[in-house]
């Protein structure tokens, strides 16, 4: 007998099977083992959903604050006691190594722990008088039904940007995770289950492109957040804001690291093979080019090609395994047509994962971490996002010539520089387009507290995921402004 996950729905706080005959294999990428089969839920389906969705708001929002938190306490709670089986399932279904997979799942349960702060954070203001007798007052609301749609690579973390706060604001919600890697939030939606929210607050359906399109169609989804590829963020972002929806959309990224000759060397490539080569480089923080300045070149080339010829690839759920597999064959096709194109634009190859192949995991889909040294920076591979562990290294003669190259790239989610002079770091802080910024650091990850802040085309929108950002876009602002005559008191 199959031991295949049979991945269903959650609405309206029943597990429901879908009828759709659309149905497509969760692949372990390392194994190529069949861990589940994920139907792509039909248009009925969805809108079933989202009615449940709406029917549970008007109670969910008269519920206090005080109150909506104590699920997410207990939720919070069981994702503790289950940590180790969300992390396990992770590495199963995407590939990064379990140690990553639990850095994924910790960052996961930091959102929920932030959110449990709303009754404070969801707090107005007031000014008593603005005129004689006459106060203003601020209150927030929730904005109604929202939904997620999530990417691959962040199985369990990412719809955890937007979810927690979501329903901490008293909204329900609806999360779409990515048809390729549905059984770590089939688990998580099973701890949802027994954290005491009532029926309809938190709702979960499978598929793909058509599920998104009925949630953009339907009326009753008020906001929604994207988390994927720059052109379907674009995509979902015209339509949605099209509809008259609040939407949040962070798309993809090209993330340059500059490496100053005053850097410390052996850290700078430690820490930017981690960047690059980390979750087989399917971060949307992952480092994919090095703008290497003046005399770092000699120093620095030779220690990256190294750590990328030494790093250990396997299956993630091995012993002292660094780096896994991407994530399907179709991708590790595209990554290393890719390198050759690299290679075609004049990049000398000296570590290349082309045509890897790991005993004992034969039918994985595994590139072996790759430099592309020399990379023309004007090319195609210098500005396309590989999402894979493809690193290239560009050559220039100054930090203007650095900075110069980022910001004229059509992405702004990372960039990092490695030196230890104040001053460039101070210039780089101030002159570089990016949201997020990492200085002696490879990736720079915002904590649950801070917004994830990308730029460019990297988001589309204003308000990112994440602390008060979230607590931004999932409330609306009432002003209330109020007189009550004195004489009125006279009554009593
Ligand atoms: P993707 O864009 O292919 O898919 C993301 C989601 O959109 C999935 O749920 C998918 O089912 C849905 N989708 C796919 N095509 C669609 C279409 N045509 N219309 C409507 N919906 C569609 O992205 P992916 O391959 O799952 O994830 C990798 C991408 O995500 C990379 O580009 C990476 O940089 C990006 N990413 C960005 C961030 C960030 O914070 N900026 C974080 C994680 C991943």
């Amino acid at each position: 007998m199959s031991s295949a996950i049979d991945i269903l729905n959650y609405t309206g706080g029943k597990w429901l099977p879908s009828k759709s005959s659309e149905m497509q294999d969760v692949i372990n990428p390392a194994t190529g083992e069949v861990l589940g089969r994920v139907r792509m839920s039909t248009a009925e389906e969805v809108k079933n959903t989202v009615d449940a969705a709406a029917d549970a708001f008007p109670a969910w929002r008269r519920t206090p604050a005080t109150e909506r938190v104590q699920c997410l306490f207990k939720l919070k709670s069981l994702l503790e006691d289950h940590f180790e089986e969300l992390s396990r399932m992770t590495t199963m279904e995407c590939g990064k190594t379990l140690e990553e997979a639990r850095g994924e799942t910790r960052r996961l349960i930091e959102n929920v722990e932030c959110s449990c702060g709303i009754p404070q954070l969801m707090q107005g203001y007031n000014s008593e008088d603005i005129a004689r007798g006459i106060d203003e007052t601020m209150v927030r609301q929730p904005v109604g039904v929202c939904a997620v749609i999530a990417p691959f690579n962040f199985p369990g973390m990412v719809p955890f940007w937007f979810l927690p706060y979501a329903v901490a604001c008293g909204n329900t919600y609806v999360v779409k995770p990515s048809e390729k890697v549905p059984c770590t939030l089939q688990k998580v939606f099973g701890l949802i289950e027994q954290a005491g929210f009532p029926p309809g607050v938190l709702n979960l359906v499978n598929g793909a492109k058509e599920v998104v399109d009925v949630l953009l169609d339907s009326p009753a989804v008020r906001a929604v957040s994207f988390v994927g590829s720059t052109p379907v963020a674009k995509y979902v972002y015209s339509h949605a804001t099209a509809a008259g929806k609040r939407a949040q959309c962070q798309g993809g990224a090209k993330n340059p690291i500059v490496i100053m000759p005053d850097a410390d060397m052996g850290m700078a490539a430690r820490i930017t093979a981690d960047s690059a080569f980390g979750c087989a480089g399917q971060r949307c923080l992952a480092g994919s080019l090095v703008i290497i300045v003046g005399e770092a070149k000699g120093r620095f080339t030779e220690a990256i090609v190294d750590a990328a010829r030494t790093r250990i690839v396997g299956y993630g759920l091995d012993d002292k395994v660094q780096m896994g597999p991407v994530i399907t064959h179709q991708s590790k096709a595209r990554i290393e047509h890719l390198i050759g194109q690299g290679e075609k634009e004049g990049a000398r190859v000296p570590a290349d994962g082309r045509g890897t192949i790991i005993k004992g995991y034969e039918k994985g889909s595994f590139v072996r971490p790759t430099i592309l040294d020399g990379l023309p920076p004007e090319g195609e591979v210098a500005t396309t996002e590989i999402f894979g562990p493809v690193l290239g290294l560009i050559y220039v003669e100054s930090i203007d010539q650095a900075i110069d190259l980022i910001n004229g790239s059509r992405y702004g989610n990372m960039g990092c520089i490695f030196t230890d002079s104040g001053a460039v770091a101070r210039k780089f802080r101030y002159e570089a387009e990016v949201g997020n910024m990492g200085i002696n650091i490879g990736i720079a990850a915002p904590m649950a507290f801070f917004p994830f802040s990308g730029w460019k085309d990297s988001h589309f929108g204003d308000l990112h995921g994440q602390s008060l950002d979230a607590l931004e876009f999932f409330t609306q602002k009432k002003i209330v402004v109020e007189r009550w005559p004195k004489e009125w008191t006279r009554k009593f």
